[in-house]
């Protein structure tokens, strides 16, 4: 890299803004003269008609489309298929998958309305299946009749057919070779192309290797046959970052730094030697900062000197796509080169507000509203049209407002193209092309096979089938042209209004009852470097707590005993307003927290913080549901002249047991649950973390706990024994193993006295269950992080994967080559993803039980752990599930293969586990889900995603059998199971008679 691109200070803008400024920023610069207001409305007018002229002969995707929206369920059933269909290798789950899909919708009526080519065909494959499948019919049954029929292969072979040519609508070819012989480059008047190599982000070491062979072949096949012309008149490439690296996320900067620049590096020169337009696709907010870091040590590799091919991608709907044109430009003036830059609008935006939204951001890294995107497009298309020719700029939209405007801003100038899909927009850009002869526009052309255009397609189909959406929106006929000309300034109003009214900020996510935890992105440099600096400065002290003994243990409960009257008279609204305090301490001291997790707990930074939220959320959740149930008590009816109430109380003295693994949040859990319903508590522990236990109790107390309510006893199983074998205790709550949660209950029932409660949470053999529908990527994606995040040592981790044969090989060769890519090591380091186990006690057991699987299973992936109580993740395929009998803690995938008929025989023995935790489905096929989750008792069940971190009030969390004996953790039931019930009966005729019934009108 140049010292002038390296001395470049980092790309730093504010990660997600306040929309109202922005808002007001950009309306104030959004006027336009009456005329160029006028011409505008001229030229998009017309290019509407264009498109809702526009016949067959070119789009039959969106006239299809158009008749499935997706608003229908028949919209939805066609994307389904679409995105997973191609992928199926078998026959059997190919059939169950199409008659899934196409047996609830209504396809046979949509045949005759269009006369499109590939509506018919679509609507022939479907509808023909369609009649066939009558609704309510048994998969085995309709399979049957369609065979009589028309026989299965032929139903399959037509659907398949209709996706086949839905996807070769959008892709240009299935190789590099067959696109280019479609594009013909190397024509005198070959149009511009910019060509993209289709797949999913890289998971494997294998996967990026894959990719970078692809684009390096595919620059020097378009080199090849390219035209002589200069640029920006040739055809270009489309890279993808996350292609290239299979960590490319902000915490693994340092890794992603020297091996994918280099990487970039490479191709970029192969690019300037063919002198093509080299883009870099943009991807996800959270890897905007990464990517422009990337960018600029590549862009400014000297030997990339002299080349204005070299351009990026930015988003119109990311808040800071204007900072971020401020960085290229500097970057280009700084290295006095010239670079080319593509506008989108963004491809993302519901993965974004989702994500915003579970990471408790304070806000959204994107706008809310369409026409602020909108807004913000224009603002910037004016920006770069300002910076040419230093700034080559490429807009690419399908939306004809967008285009009309941009060609008024241009004011004639060349200097800068438009940019379209391939499959899209193209009567829009044949009009554009009669009326505009020497305006340029380049097609974005995907080049790859029908299993790799699977993902693509979807984003594609969102796109024209999502009611926001212009295309969608320009189809509708009975929409007149005036509301589509409306402007984007014209709708938003005032800034006040920037925001979406039905989109909450991610804090606001449980609004009114309460607020949603604090959380940061790491993908924001200011946070994330904020964050480490303040655990850095925490350094919190680790010293020795000893043992409560067994005599100051009693005294402990005696003292809670002697307390309960005190806080059970304290009212709901107080108990819950000291909980809230304690949520609000807690994020006030995360950072402090955190690294007390890391510590003692070895957590890596995403688990401690997510511990930290968790625990917050269990205080907020239960400080609400508590000032509901623990009012005044709910009237019961009854005959008048008496009043009869039913309230809650609380039981007495709760003893609180809980594990290391969630030192912090299942310990608040409990403790906050107990006290919120009226109880005093003694919590104990578990010895492996008690300091940060008592940090928590220091916490409560200083939220405002009474001492006399709340008290801590430190110590092993011993300690716990005691606790519960007291005489005065009133309740039990319990996390840990199904052996101590069966000790304790003995020794509950072997009491004289009251008969005592026991909540008892305890562990599982959690299967997840993937067909041959399933996305492998996910599945990988999914499968690490439920069976190897926090080293394997949560109760819901996945500890045994069941995966269709069909499909076996390939997503165990991809989950294995993502193990490899986790870093384990000393978790305050950001970029570790695997920490250590908790003890060298359980690190020996978890070795004995590898060295075991080594002789008897087969292997598939045996990693490698530095020194210390560190546990590589690995991989084992057992012959069939009943060779899993015990819950192994710690980061060991067992693996069994199933064939597709013998699911059945596979749920069977995922149920003689006896136990019942969690359960993962990964499946295209609603009837195949629906099956699993009637027939096995489950409970949390996580559909198409991974199967760990439970949040609060979201998915109550606990389990059925071994698993535990509910109500669940986080859940509206928990807090009554730590209560009991009185009622009151008051005769209020009793003195002076029915005062109130004589006195009723007639
Ligand atoms: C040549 C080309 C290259 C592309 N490369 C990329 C790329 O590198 N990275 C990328 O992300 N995308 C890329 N895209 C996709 C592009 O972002 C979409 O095609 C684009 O969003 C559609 O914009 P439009 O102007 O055609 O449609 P319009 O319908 O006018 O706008 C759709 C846009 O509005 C946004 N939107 C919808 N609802 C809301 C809301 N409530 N609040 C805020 N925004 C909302 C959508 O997310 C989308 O961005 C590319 C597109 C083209 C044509």
């Amino acid at each position: 890299m140049t010292s002038d691109a390296a001395s470049l200070p980092p790309f730093n803008a504010p990660y997600a803004p306040d929309d109202r400024a922005i808002a007001e920023r950009l309306l104030a610069a959004a006027r336009l003269s009456p005329a160029q207001d006028r011409n505008i409305d001229r030229t998009a007018t017309r290019l509407i008609g264009a498109i809702r002229a526009h016949d067959d002969r070119l789009g039959g995707v969106e006239d299809m489309l158009r008749e499935f929206a997706l608003s229908t369920k028949e919209g939805l059933a066609l994307m389904v298929l679409a995105e997973a269909l191609l992928r199926v290798p078998d026959a059997r789950t190919a059939d169950h998958f199409i008659e899934d899909k196409l047996g609830h919708g209504d396809f046979v009526h949509h045949e005759t309305k269009s006369s499109a080519f590939l509506v018919n065909a679509s609507a022939w494959a479907l509808g023909m299946s369609a009649r066939v499948i009558q609704p309510g019919e048994t998969p085995e049954g309709t399979i049957g009749r369609l065979a009589k029929r028309i026989g299965v292969p032929a139903v399959r072979a037509a659907t398949r057919q209709a996706m086949r040519l839905m996807g070769s609508h959008f892709v240009l070819g299935e190789t590099i070779e067959a696109a280019l012989d479609r594009a013909h480059p190397e024509s005198a008047a070959a149009p511009r192309y910019s060509f993209d190599m289709l797949g999913e982000g890289a998971r494997t070491a294998a996967d990026a290797e894959r990719y970078f062979n692809s684009y390096a072949s595919a620059i020097e096949a378009i080199g090849r046959v390219a035209h002589r012309r200069r640029l920006p008149d040739r055809p270009g490439i489309s890279v993808k970052l996350s292609a290239l690296h299979p960590r490319y996320e902000a915490v693994s900067r340092g890794r992603v730094m020297t091996e994918l620049v280099p990487q970039l590096t490479k191709l970029a020169r192969r690019a300037k030697v063919h002198d093509l337009n080299f883009t870099v696709d943009a991807e996800e907010a959270d890897r905007l900062e990464l990517s422009l870091e990337i960018i600029a040590a590549v862009f400014g590799d000297a030997s990339l000197a002299g080349w204005d091919g070299f351009g990026l991608a930015i988003q119109a709907y990311q808040k800071r796509a204007t900072e971020v044109i401020d960085y290229v430009d500097h970057l280009a003036r700084t290295l006095d080169r010239r670079m080319m830059v593509r506008l989108v609008k963004g491809a993302y935006w519901d993965t974004e507000i989702k994500r915003a939204q579970e990471r408790g951001l304070d806000g959204y890294p994107v706008f809310t509203r369409k026409a602020m995107t909108d807004l913000n497009y224009v603002a910037c298309a004016q920006k770069l049209l300002a910076l040419r020719p230093r700034i080559f700029p490429q807009f690419a939209t399908h939306n004809a407002l967008t285009v009309a405007t941009v060609l008024e801003l241009a004011g004639g100038q060349g200097a800068y193209e438009f940019q379209r899909l391939h499959g899209m927009g193209e009567a829009l850009y044949e009009q554009l092309g009669e009326d505009y002869p020497k305006l340029a526009y380049r097609t974005y052309a995907p080049v790859g096979s029908h299993r790799d255009l699977l993902a693509y397609l979807v984003r594609r189909l969102l796109e024209n089938g999502a009611n926001s959406s212009f295309v969608a929106l320009a189809a509708d006929d009975r929409l007149p042209v005036s509301t589509l000309l409306k402007r984007p300034a014209t709708i938003i109003g005032t800034p006040e209004e920037a925001r979406h009214p039905n989109i909450p900020l991610p804090r606001d996510l449980y609004r009114p009852e309460r607020a949603n935890s604090r959380g940061i992105e790491f993908g924001d440099r200011a946070a994330l470097t904020g964050l480490l600096a303040a655990i850095g400065a925490s350094k919190p002290a680790i010293t020795s707590i000893g043992q409560t003994s067994p005599e100051a243990t009693s005294s402990l409960v005696a003292a809670a005993h002697a307390g309960f009257k005190d806080w059970s008279a304290t009212s709901a609204e107080a108990r819950a307003a000291m909980l809230e305090r304690a949520a609000d301490l807690l994020e006030q001291r995360a950072a402090h927290f955190i690294a007390l997790l890391q510590r003692e707990g070895g957590k890596t930074l995403d688990d401690a913080l997510s511990e930290v939220r968790e625990a917050s959320d269990f205080c907020r959740y239960y400080a609400a549901r508590g000032r509901k149930l623990f009012g005044p008590g709910e009237t019961m009816p009854g005959p008048t002249g008496e009043s009869n109430v039913l309230r809650l109380r609380g039981r007495g003295v709760f003893i609180a047991i809980s594990p290391w693994n969630f030192p912090i949040a299942i310990f608040l859990g409990q403790v906050t649950a107990a006290l919120m319903a009226g109880n005093t508590v003694v919590a104990k522990p578990a010895e492996q973390t008690p300091l940060i236990a008592a940090e928590a109790i220091r916490l409560l107390h200083e939220a405002g706990i009474p001492r006399s309510a709340l008290n801590l006893a430190q110590g092993d199983g011993r300690i716990g024994a005691v606790l519960t074998a007291h005489r005065d205790i009133a309740g039990v709550v319990f996390t840990g193993s199904t052996e101590v949660a069966r000790a304790i209950n003995r020794t509950l029932a072997a009491k004289d006295g009251p008969i005592v409660p026991l909540i008892a949470e305890t562990g599982g053999i959690n299967a997840m269950i993937v067909d041959a529908t399933a996305l492998p990527e996910q599945v990988a994606d999914d499968v690490v992080a439920s069976a190897f995040r926090s080293a394997g040592q949560r109760c819901s981790a996945l500890r045994l994967l069941c995966i269709q044969d069909d499909v076996a090989d390939r997503t165990i060769e991809m989950i294995a080559g993502a193990a490899r890519e986790l870093k384990i090591g000393d978790p305050s380091d950001p970029s570790v993803h695997i920490g250590p186990v908790i003890d060298a006690e359980a690190r020996q057991r978890l070795e004995a039980h590898i060295a075991r699987m080594k002789r008897e299973a087969r292997v598939h992936f045996a990693g490698e752990a530095p020194e210390g109580n560190y546990v590589a993740p690995h991989i084992f395929e057992l012959a069939n599930a009943d060779q899993l009998t015990e819950e192994v803690f710690g980061p060991v995938l067992h693996v069994v293969r199933y064939p597709a008929e013998g699911l059945d025989r596979l749920l069977q023995a995922i149920e003689r586990s006896g136990y019942g935790l969690t359960l993962g489905i990964h499946s295209r096929i609603d009837d195949t889900i629906e099956h699993v989750i009637d027939r096995l008792q489950v409970g949390n069940i996580y559909v198409n995603r991974n199967m760990i971190g439970a949040v609060v009030g979201v998915q109550p969390f606990g389990g059925f059998g071994l698993s535990g004996t509910g109500p669940k953790a986080g859940g509206p039931h928990y807090l009554t199971r730590f209560a009991t019930e009185q009622t009151i009966t008051i005769n209020t005729a009793a003195a002076g008679g029915n005062a109130a019934l004589l006195s009723g009108e007639e």
